[in-house]
């Protein structure tokens, strides 16, 4: 047999990672999945994940975000397994199930008025520029420091920067097109002068602003509001598409998304991750009259083999059923908002150089002070801290990714009991660390 591997006396972990690094390039299909330890989980249930010789741990890293009710939640995969035992995957029209969520979203989302089904976040943000640079005729696009919206040309560059990277472009892959590159503005976030100095020099240029309304792909660093409201007035001044980036935000920070709270709406709203609880489900919403583009026979074009997957959709309708419950929210942002408490009186106690940051269910602590507005700030966190303190959480069964500014997320499966073992664990590592 082609490459028979296994060594009989290699633990199961060791054996499943020889055999995906022997027919997988690295191992993952995915990047910033491979980190130190490399630890391969079999099993994932509420708040736990498990590691393939059986160890616990409580999950805080949740595959950076879906799973807002927790692991494998029981009524999210019922709702799935039965509308996959009536219908699967047909291809032509669409289903009563598509229908009721997209009605769901945009009771919901501010922004709302139409809905584009889809799998995955990049896949929201590739078509929601596309739309973008279809209804205006321009090429140019701005994105913010700090801010990941997927692998694709036109956002994969600037997310965590080198120092000497900042204010210029930072393409994160060979292979992207220059074009692609050579469009797209990087500008610094919570900056509203720069964004107004761009467009008044080439505002006939540009098709879209895109952000994520909190970058918590470094971290959590919150939005001035005024921010955030001139950049809705500017976009409007010069005919651009403002699109709020909610993969992370959407049903996480409330069933509105981020917009809700803030209260500023966008032209258009991508969001993914939490939607579907684990399922893959991405969404494009917004004004209707810009999404009618999308339609069959309309000027973008827009498919997928698995768009609106009755699997995903079925779990995405079980998840808005359970955020409805008054109750949810309330104990997501609790949970939030205990940890976050719980980690700043141990940093002080113990005169620790860190700040704790966050929002609603999701917390981290930088090894820096604060203030933390943009993201250059963040080039003055201790980046070996804050990898030794997670790999040392690790050993004491709290999973939190062991890479620089990476979130950590709550689910409604998380206890309080949860919350302090993990705060117990906590205090030792920062005792020892110092
Ligand atoms: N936008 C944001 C804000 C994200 O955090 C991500 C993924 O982390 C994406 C877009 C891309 O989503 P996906 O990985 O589902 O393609």
């Amino acid at each position: 047999m082609k490459g028979t591997l296994m060594a009989t006396t290699a633990s199961r972990s060791q054996q499943i990672i020889e055999q995906a690094q022997r027919y997988i390039p690295g191992g993952v299909s995915s990047a910033n999945r491979l980190v130190e330890p490399n630890l391969v989980f079999t099993r994932a249930q509420g708040a736990y994940i498990f590691d393939a010789e059986g160890k616990r741990y409580i999950d805080y890293h949740a595959a950076f975000g879906p799973p807002l009710l927790g692991h494998c939640h029981p009524e999210v995969q019922q709702r799935a397994a039965e509308a996959m035992a009536s219908i699967d995957v047909i291809g032509v029209g669409s289903s009563e199930l598509e229908a009721q969520l997209a009605q769901k979203i945009c009771e919901h989302v501010p922004s709302a008025e139409k809905v584009l089904f889809c799998n995955s976040g990049s896949e929201a943000t590739y078509a929601a520029l596309r739309l973008a640079r279809a209804v205006t005729g321009r090429q140019k696009i701005i994105k913010f420091q700090g801010c990941y919206h997927g692998w694709h040309d036109a956002v994969l560059m600037n997310v965590i920067s080198p120092a000497d990277k900042v204010g210029q472009r930072d393409p994160l892959s060979a292979g992207m097109l220059p074009q692609a590159i050579e469009n797209t503005l990087v500008l610094p976030f919570n900056d509203l002068d720069s964004v107004r100095q761009v467009l008044e020099e080439q505002g006939s240029e540009i098709s879209a602003i895109i952000l994520e309304l909190i970058p918590h792909n470094i971290g959590t660093v919150l939005p001035h509001l005024e921010f955030v409201q001139g950049l809705r007035d500017l976009s409007s001044r010069y005919n651009v598409v403002l699109i709020f980036d909610e993969v992370v935000t959407g049903f996480r920070h409330g069933l509105g998304g981020y917009q809700a709270v803030l209260g500023v709406t966008p032209d258009l709203t991508t969001m993914a991750k939490s939607i579907a609880n684990g399922f893959p489900l991405a969404a494009l919403a917004g004004r209707a009259d810009l999404l009618d583009h999308c339609k069959p026979g309309g000027d973008v074009f827009f498919a997928g083999t698995f768009n609106a997957h009755p699997a995903s959709v079925a779990a995405s309708l079980a998840v808005i059923d359970i955020l409805e419950r008054p109750e949810s929210y309330a104990t997501l942002f609790d949970l939030g908002k205990r940890m976050r408490d719980g980690l700043r009186a141990i940093i002080q106690r113990y005169g620790i150089n860190a700040t704790v940051a966050g929002f609603g269910s999701v917390f981290l602590l930088y090894f820096m002070e604060s203030p933390i507005e943009k993201y250059e700030d963040l080039l003055r966190n201790d980046v070996e801290k804050f990898v030794a303190y997670r790999r040392a959480l690790i050993k004491r069964g709290i999973y939190e990714l062991p890479v620089n500014l990476k979130r950590n997320h709550i689910s409604l499966s998380h206890t309080v009991a949860d919350i302090d073992e993990s705060l117990e664990a906590a205090d030792a590592v920062l005792q020892e660390l110092g």
